[in-house]
């Protein structure tokens, strides 16, 4: 048996329980030690019956009866009287009849539960039992909780992990010689020993830190690699021509803002490096990254290259290409559209002058991946919402370009500083963290369901003065068991019932391109009142003159994508609301309740790690694989070790093929975090 066999094999599973584990991922060996336990129970402490004190606890007995009777019928109870030489105690499970026939008289058990009020006085009820002569899994000790699935629980779970002790006891180390030596580290074998059955609480500190040390290691060597490499490559200069970009500013109806302006300036010298730039530029919503990237976009084409520009959505695509195309057109930068729902002719057309180099900035979605359009000279690649888009599509739209071009990717999700510095180690960050002057926070309230009709009384009286309104909705149509509204249904509720009076849309991503151009152009012309759409509004869409939005289902959508949903409403200097409706009218969830205490991206992302993590943050996509399980990005000092030891291992020129696991988990680490 090693880490690749299936798990079927391990020593209690076979192919039914199998199947259960299959379902929370656990296929091999391997992913059954990796599920790390959830939480743990205390039961190291073993008293006496007559110490015996309220709380969790552990008593060593010998069982001196056991009575067993239905006392009705669903309802079994068990009765046993145990003793130690200080006393005797009852204890009691409910509902588990084969309790009575396991139970021997003259064997040492231990007696693991909470003694506590129930019922009319201070008992044990259900307590785990072990033999004391068996290794205690489930008693005597500090006892993991795992991941559990319908069918499967902890003390199983337990149970197949234990029949894995030699296999564990004997895993090779992962980490270099060097950095167990130098920070002191327990070994990788006894770290996920005690992650399972810690001896202590203080070795399974010892156990945790060790393992989240490894997993932040692992990500900044990979981010240092890349690092590395990037230095190596060689690009496009576009020579900085600072008299143009003044004149860019100047053309522009407002004055750009400190941060737009430190922003642009960071781009414009990159951009004149020989080596490729690999910048991010965030700021929240509404915050005005386009005409920063547009002054990128002006420099590359006047320098006689060009800029491929992608967007999530058609929507956002079309949207990009008319703003940025006026931005851009007094100063002669010719812009093409390219997206999937062009026409055949229109799209060969683009093609041609795409390649033969008369188009200076092509604006489009996924479709510039494609085959076609070919570049003449790709020198800038812009990538707007780049948390939309995965590693490989953008390493296609990169591989257009004959050299490694500069990549400006742009995202109104906030990278926390603390994964920005571990994970994004290599990327140059440029972060606008104020939005242009005049700009109120979006008032975001949390409305039960059951206060719908008040929440459209004041939703009617705003689009009586003329302002307009997004209802969101999770799914397109009813199938949906969760009960979840689907915008078709709400849809049309409004419009025959509560909002009948008023003009409204429907927006889904089942919609033929030009149906939502037109809808979207309807509203953007306020020939729509309301419209109601699912969450493809959530990025970069310009509507100024809505101001109210309202998302159903809201405990259905992640902190940071209710907040750049939310970001729709903050497009001019009027008041503007979201409203919160989760499906039930039970305690609305953490998340709703930050989301509407919260306007700060910055701070909303740091929230959002801390709640659930960073894969979720992204989505499996991107950082699924980053798997940052126990390392806490909120610990600065771990971070830093970590930080120390992959520099020293990279000076050291270690070889990292000496350590298999190492070499394969930042192999593919990256690959993620390369074009972030
Ligand atoms: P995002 O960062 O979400 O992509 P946009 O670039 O779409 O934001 O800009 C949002 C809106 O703010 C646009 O209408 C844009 O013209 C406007 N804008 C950008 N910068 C400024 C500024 N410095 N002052 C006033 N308005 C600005
Ligand atoms: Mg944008």
């Amino acid at each position: 048996m090693d880490l690749a066999t299936s798990v079927q094999y391990v020593k209690g599973v076979g192919e039914r329980v199998g199947q259960l584990l299959a379902r929370l991922g656990i296929t091999t060996v391997e992913d059954l030690i990796y599920h790390f336990p959830r939480r743990y129970e205390d039961y190291s402490n073993v008293v006496k019956i007559k110490d015996i004190k309220p709380g969790p606890l552990t008593l060593k007995v010998k069982v001196k009866s056991v009575h067993a009777r239905y006392a009705r019928r669903g309802l079994h109870i068990t009765e046993a009287l145990v003793s130690d030489n200080s006393g005797t105690l009852k204890i009691i499970w409910f509902n588990q009849p084969y309790r009575a026939a396991a139970l021997k008289n003259d064997k040492d058990y231990f007696v693991a539960g909470e003694y506590s009020y129930q019922g009319d006085r201070y008992q044990i009820v259900n307590p785990s039992m072990e033999l004391v002569s068996t290794f205690p899994k489930n008693t005597a000790r500090i006892v993991p909780v795992y991941p559990e699935t319908k069918g499967l629980k902890s003390h199983q779970i337990r149970k197949f992990i234990s029949e894995l002790a030699p296999l564990i006891k004997d895993l090779p180390e992962s980490l270099p010689d060097f950095v167990v030596t130098s920070e002191k580290l327990m070994s990788r074998a006894e770290a996920l020993w005690q992650l399972h059955f810690p001896a202590s609480n203080k070795t399974l500190d010892k156990a945790r830190s060790r393992l989240g040390f490894e997993e932040l290691y692992e990500v900044i060597l990979a981010s240092l690699l890349n690092k590395q490499a990037a230095e190596q490559s060689r690009g496009t200069p576009i020579k900085f021509q600072e008299a143009l970009a003044k004149r860019f500013v100047a053309s522009l109806p407002f004055a750009l803002t400190d941060d737009q302006r430190r922003s642009a300036w960071q781009i414009l010298q990159d951009l004149a490096k020989p080596r490729p730039m690999n910048r991010l530029l965030e700021g929240d919503v509404g915050s005005g990254k386009s005409v920063v990237a547009a002054m990128a976009i002006l420099q590359a084409a006047t320098a006689g290259a060009q800029t491929a520009y992608m967007a999530p959505t058609e929507i956002l695509a079309r949207q990009q290409h008319e703003t940025i195309g006026q931005l851009l057109q007094p100063f002669g930068v010719k812009t093409e559209l390219f997206i999937g729902a062009l026409a055949a002719a229109e799209k060969r057309n683009a093609d041609r002058q795409i390649k033969s180099g008369e188009v200076d900035l092509v604006i489009g979605t996924h479709a510039l991946i494609e085959k076609h359009p070919t570049f003449k000279n790709l020198a800038l690649v812009v990538v707007d919402e780049q948390h939309r888009f995965g590693v490989n599509q953008r390493e296609k739209l990169m591989g257009k370009a004959k050299e490694v071009p500069h990549v400006l990717s742009m995202s109104a999700t906030p990278i926390p500083r603390s994964l920005a510095l571990t994970v994004f180690g290599e990327l140059d960050i440029s972060i606008i963290d104020e939005l242009p002057p005049g700009r109120l926070p979006v008032k975001t309230e949390v409305v039960s369901p059951a206060s719908r009709a008040q929440l459209y009384r004041k939703v009617e009286a705003e689009l009586e003065h003329g302002r307009q309104a997004y209802v969101i909705c999770p799914l397109i149509d009813d199938s949906d068991v969760l009960g979840v509204k689907s915008v078709t249904a709400e849809y049309k509720r409004l419009k025959e019932g509560p909002f009948k009076q008023f003009k409204i849309g429907l927006l889904h991503g089942q919609l033929m391109p030009d149906q939502k151009t037109e809808v979207m152009q309807k509203f953007n012309d306020g020939e729509l009142d309301i419209l109601v759409s699912t969450s493809v509004v959530e990025v970069g869409v310009n509507v100024p003159n809505a101001t109210l939005m309202i998302i159903e289902g809201a405990e259905r959508f992640g902190l940071a994508q209710l907040h750049q949903l939310r970001g729709r409403v903050r497009r001019s200097t009027h008041q503007s609301y979201a409203f919160l409706i989760p499906s039930t009218s039970d305690a609305p969830l953490k998340r709703l309740r930050v989301v509407a205490a919260n306007s700060d991206g910055f701070a909303l992302a740091e929230l959002d790690l801390k709640l659930r993590g960073p894969g979720e943050m992204y989505g499996h996509r991107q950082h699924g694989a980053l798997d940052l399980r126990l390392a806490k990005l909120s610990d600065a000092r771990l971070i830093a070790r970590a930080r120390l030891a992959a520099g020293q291992t990279i000076k050291q020129k270690i070889n990292l093929l000496n350590y298999p696991r190492l070499s394969a988990r930042v192999a593919d680490l990256r690959k993620i975090t390369n074009l972030n």
